[in-house]
This record gives C-alpha cells, structure tokens and sequence, in this order.
C-alpha cells in the first residue's frame, strides 16, 4: 500500500464518496426544486475505466469504502458494471451507495449480485402526500416496495435517510419509529444544510436534531460506541426495538473532528469538505494507468489544505450549488 491518505490534523480517510452523474429524476424542495438542468459545459460524467482509476488510487492510500452517489446514480445505465468494478477494487471492503430507490425494486437484485455491500435510501415522509410534496414525485409505493426488495435478496439492514424539515417532518418521530420496530432499518435524521442555491428554504426550514435527541434518550434510546470507519451520524438503539435511528448533525461543535471521507465529482473533481471551495482536477491523471502515483501526489498534496472545519456557522456554505452536484 502506498502512503495512507492523512491531513495535516492526522485524519486518515477510509472511504470516498464518489458521484457518478449530477442527474436526478426527482426535484426534492432542499436540492432540486427545479429538477435537474444540465450546465452549459460538457456533461460528460466519469467513465468506467476513469471510475476504476480512481478508485485504484484511494484503495492504494488506505481506503476501503467507497459510497457511489449523485444525482440518482442508478440513472447510470452502468451502474451495475460500476458497483462491479468497485466491489473488484483490491482493498474495497465496502461498497454502498444513496439512492432515491425509483429504481430500486426492480434492479436491487443484480447490484448485490454485482456487489453492492450497503444501501441507503432517502424516505422523508411515511405520509405518501407528503412524499409527494417534499420529492416532487408520487413514487412512494414504489421506493417502498424497494425497500421491502432489499430485504427479499438478502440485506440485513437498510438506512433511510430523512432530511429535517422544520414544517413537513420534524414531528413525525413516532411514526418513524412505529415503522422501525420490527424492520432492520437504521433511521439517518440528517439536518437541512445550507447550500448556495437554497437561502429561503433554510431559513424557513432548518431544525436542529436535538429536540430528537432528547425524545430518544427520554425514551430510554443509548448511544452506541463509534468505529473508526463510521460516518458522522451518532446512532442510538433500543432494546424494544429492531431498527436503529442516527442523528447528523453538522451544525454542532466538534462535527469535523472525526472527518474520514473524502468526495469525488461526477466530473472528476476532488472535494476535501461538502461546504469547501471548487473541486481539485483530477481528470487530467485519469487517462492512463501509468498516471497512478502521479494521481495520489496530488490528492496527498491537496489534502494538506484541508481545513479543521467547515465554515457554516459564519452562514459560509462554501460552493456547492446544491448537494446533488457532488453527492451529499
Ligand atoms: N439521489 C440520491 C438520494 O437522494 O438519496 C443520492 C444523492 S443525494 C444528494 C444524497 C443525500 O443528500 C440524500 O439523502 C439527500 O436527502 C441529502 N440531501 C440533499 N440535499 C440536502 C441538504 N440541503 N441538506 C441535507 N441533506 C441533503
Ligand atoms: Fe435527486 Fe437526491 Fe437531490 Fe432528491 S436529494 S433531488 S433524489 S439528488
């Protein structure tokens, strides 16, 4: 293995978040109101071999989990090839992926054949109307259908992510809760962040996760105990219950410390942080296998720039438009 990805503040990273298309076929209030526009440039989205470069490269410098996101990267007709092609990475020990989960019922299958390892969907409403508003699709049924998939071909556990929304589903607690009793799900209350494209919304709609919190430990939730390779959320569980439920929360003091991931675009460019500047480009040590060391220089060099912190407590989101443009 070549030198471990570290910062200068001695974070090592042990997973990637990669994103294979800035397209989506959903229009969700807090990232794509409007649904997907292409940008004026070029949208040619990563291909597989450039995919299998990069993720070569992470894999060499210690890391083991690769999370494939987007946009909807299952509007990759790819994708199975993909997910393939990470799970066959030397070193990959995980690979998972977020997904609006359209799609989910009837491809689940051959992403596990193909080696998919983990899955988290986005469901922020048990309420199908709701769904509807907060989505902009009536595709309710179907990502629960999808849900109820994953089980049938052999995961033991599903994530769901729920983005708070202080209007829409910050009260619906117990019926999250009601719906994770008896099914394996890990609950992922995640708070609404500010992105360039979003002032209103997040004015109007940012609720902090603590009053959750404090319902969960009032009823008897405990924290479990943190690996190292676990993302930021601080998972609570409950010996009445099957599911779990994990908080995110980045908004609160001391949320960086344990930062392990880094992101890559679905153009090819390096983020260091969701809320940093513009992307580092790599795309142009992408082409040839032979480009490998050349490629983890500059990741190695960039991460040196990392910051302690995101800035989002000074109302500085950095320049991300929108979370579907580098995958959340
Ligand atoms: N399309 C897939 C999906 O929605 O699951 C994957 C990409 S999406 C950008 C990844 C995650 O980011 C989703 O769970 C989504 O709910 C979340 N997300 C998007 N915008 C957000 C925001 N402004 N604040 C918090 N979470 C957000
Ligand atoms: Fe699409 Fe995911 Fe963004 Fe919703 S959160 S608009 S599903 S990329």
């Amino acid at each position: 293995m070549a030198q471990q990805f570290e910062d200068k503040f001695q974070r090592k990273f042990y997973y990637l978040r990669l994103s294979v298309t800035d397209v989506c076929n959903f229009k969700c209030q807090y990232c794509l109101p409007d649904g997907y526009k292409p940008s004026g440039k070029s949208n040619s989205f990563l291909t597989l071999p450039e995919i299998q470069r990069v993720v070569g490269a992470f894999a060499n410098c210690g890391t083991s989990k690769v999370r494939i996101t987007g946009g909807e990267p299952s509007l990759r007709k790819d994708f199975a090839e993909i997910v393939h092609a990470v799970a066959q990475t030397n070193g990959i020990t995980k690979v998972a992926m977020t997904t609006n989960g359209y799609r989910m019922k009837k491809q689940i299958h051959s992403w596990k054949d193909a080696g998919l390892t983990h899955i988290n969907v986005s469901v922020d409403s048990l309420d199908p109307r709701m769904f509807h508003q907060i989505t902009g699709e009536n595709k309710y049924f179907e990502v629960m259908s999808g849900i109820d998939r994953a089980f049938e071909v052999g995961f033991e556990q599903v994530k769901v992510n729920v983005v708070l929304l202080k209007d829409l589903n910050s009260r619906a607690l117990p019926q999250f809760l009601c719906w994770i009793k008896d099914r394996p799900i890990q609950l992922r209350f995640i708070e609404l962040m500010q992105t360039g494209e979003m002032d209103p919304l997040f004015q109007n709609q940012h609720v902090s996760g603590v009053s959750i919190r404090n319902q969960l430990m009032a009823d008897g939730w405990l924290l479990k105990q943190r690996q190292s390779h676990d993302g930021p959320a601080q998972v609570y569980y409950h010996p009445d219950y099957l599911g779990e439920v994990g908080l995110i929360m980045p908004y609160e003091r001391d949320f960086c410390v344990s930062c392990n991931r880094l992101r890559v675009s679905a153009k090819g460019k390096l983020h260091l942080c969701l809320f940093g500047e513009h992307g580092i480009e790599l795309r142009d040590l992408l082409h040839q296998d032979s480009q490998q060391q050349a490629l983890i220089d500059r990741i190695q060099g960039q991460l040196q720039t990392k910051a302690v912190s995101h800035f989002l407590h000074d109302g500085n989101p950095g320049m991300t438009p929108h979370l579907a443009s580098i995958g959340g």
